[in-house]
């Protein structure tokens, strides 16, 4: 299996009229292709800095990250869909901003959007749709310019908790129907069990790795059905210690 992005000790620090702020002190990882790579952290500790390294929007002080670093999709906490556009104008904005609509990439946005149901709701605006399906058209506009590698940073978050498991499954399984790598941020531990290939735990602030945990599951359960097993309770704790360790 490839490396579809590898970071060699990456530093990051914010520079501000306060001084510096280390985010990351030296931090080593890959992602493999086809591989859901999740990365939890005490809040603050520079997970969405990490994924700002990622994505370009901001480079490292020293240290090197390589890869397929062109073919990336970012999907953000909120899920920024413009209210004003219809569901179906939404999806194509990526396109339209990258100048890449075509008959063809427009043939590929509407089999997503059948393939993954929301075709009948294409005329509809963001506004009248619900949060799941919503985060679903968010993740579509994503994919339709056929990132190799997604982003997604805490994407969940704003949902009720019912809401959140529902879609963190639906949406899991979207990306590995459509093979994509991914890499999550997020802080809830059994969102990261529930969803994930391969845990990388962040220290707190300058960040350093200081455990991967590589979850072996069937492939065969959704992440709403690895809840329901010992293996999830055993990994839990052991990601509970480990987190509680590094908040003393
Ligand atoms: P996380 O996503 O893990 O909560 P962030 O990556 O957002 O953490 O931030 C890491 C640290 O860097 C935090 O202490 C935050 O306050 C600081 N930080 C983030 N953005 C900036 C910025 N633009 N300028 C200065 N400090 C920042
Ligand atoms: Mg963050």
């Amino acid at each position: 299996m490839g490396k579809i992005l590898e970071f060699q000790q990456v530093r990051y620090s914010y520079h501000s009229m306060n001084g510096e702020v280390p985010a990351l002190e030296d931090v080593s990882f890959h992602v493999n292709e086809k591989e859901f790579l999740v990365i939890v952290g005490p809040s603050g500790c520079g997970k969405s800095t990490l994924l700002d390294l990622c994505f370009g929007l901001l480079r490292p002080e020293s240290g090197l990250i390589t890869g397929d670093t062109e073919s990336i999709g970012y999907m953000l906490q909120k899920d920024h869909l413009f209210d004003w556009r219809t569901i179906e104008k939404n999806i194509l904005l990526g396109l339209e901003i990258q100048h890449t609509l075509t008959p063809e990439t427009r043939a590929y946005a509407t089999e997503l959007l059948k393939k993954y149901g929301l075709y009948d709701f294409r005329k509809k605006h963001p506004m009248e749709l619900s949060g799941g399906m919503r985060q679903r058209a968010a993740l579509i506009r994503t994919l339709v310019t056929k990132p190799h590698l997604l982003l997604l940073d805490e994407p969940f978050s704003a949902l009720d908790y019912q809401t959140r498991l529902r879609v963190a499954d639906d949406i899991g399984s979207i990306i590995r129907q459509e093979e994509k790598s991914a890499i999550l941020v997020t802080h809830d531990l059994s969102e990261a069990i529930s969803m994930g290939d391969r845990i990388l735990i962040l220290s707190s602030r300058p960040s350093r790795v200081v455990r991967t945990i590589t979850l072996d599951f069937d492939p065969a359960l959704s992440s709403i059905a690895r809840r329901e097993t010992d293996t999830f309770k055993y990994y839990f704790s052991e990601l509970w210690k480990e987190m509680n360790q590094l908040a003393h």
